[in-house]
């Protein structure tokens, strides 16, 4: 989608620190990390939020790389995050989900 940074991101238009790349789903280093490691995980393909998303499909494929992320940087215990919408904190309209690992993390979060 014109205009947005994370399709930028993932069409190599823009530079990020990729730590993981699939078919359909790339993860990149957050660029203001709010904890040690601070990693995003989106699809290729653009969908606003957790709300369009209705590729069950690519809900797992995203999952996966979840896990092959934090298994590939040998994370233990990290935390995922989905804001969706802007009440829940979402700032970018590219469905994302937040690895956040390397410190305390405290519940519930605010
Ligand atoms: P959210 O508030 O859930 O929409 O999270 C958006 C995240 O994207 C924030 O943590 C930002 O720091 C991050 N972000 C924004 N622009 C970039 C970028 N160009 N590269 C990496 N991360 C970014």
């Amino acid at each position: 989608m014109e205009d947005c940074i994370f399709c930028k991101i993932a069409n190599k238009e823009i530079p990020a620190k990729l730590v993981y790349e699939g078919e359909n789903v790339v993860g990149f280093r957050d660029i203001n990390p709010q904890a040690p490691t601070h990693i995003l995980v989106i699809p290729k393909k653009h969908y606003a939020s957790l709300n369009e998303l209705d590729d069950v499909s690519l809900m797992g494929e995203l999952l996966n790389a979840v896990r092959e992320i934090t298994k590939k940087l040998e994370i233990q215990s990290y935390r995922t995050v989905i804001n969706t919408g802007k009440d829940a904190g979402q700032e970018v309209f590219h469905i994302h989900i937040h690895i956040l690992a390397g410190r305390d993390m405290k519940w519930p979060p605010g």
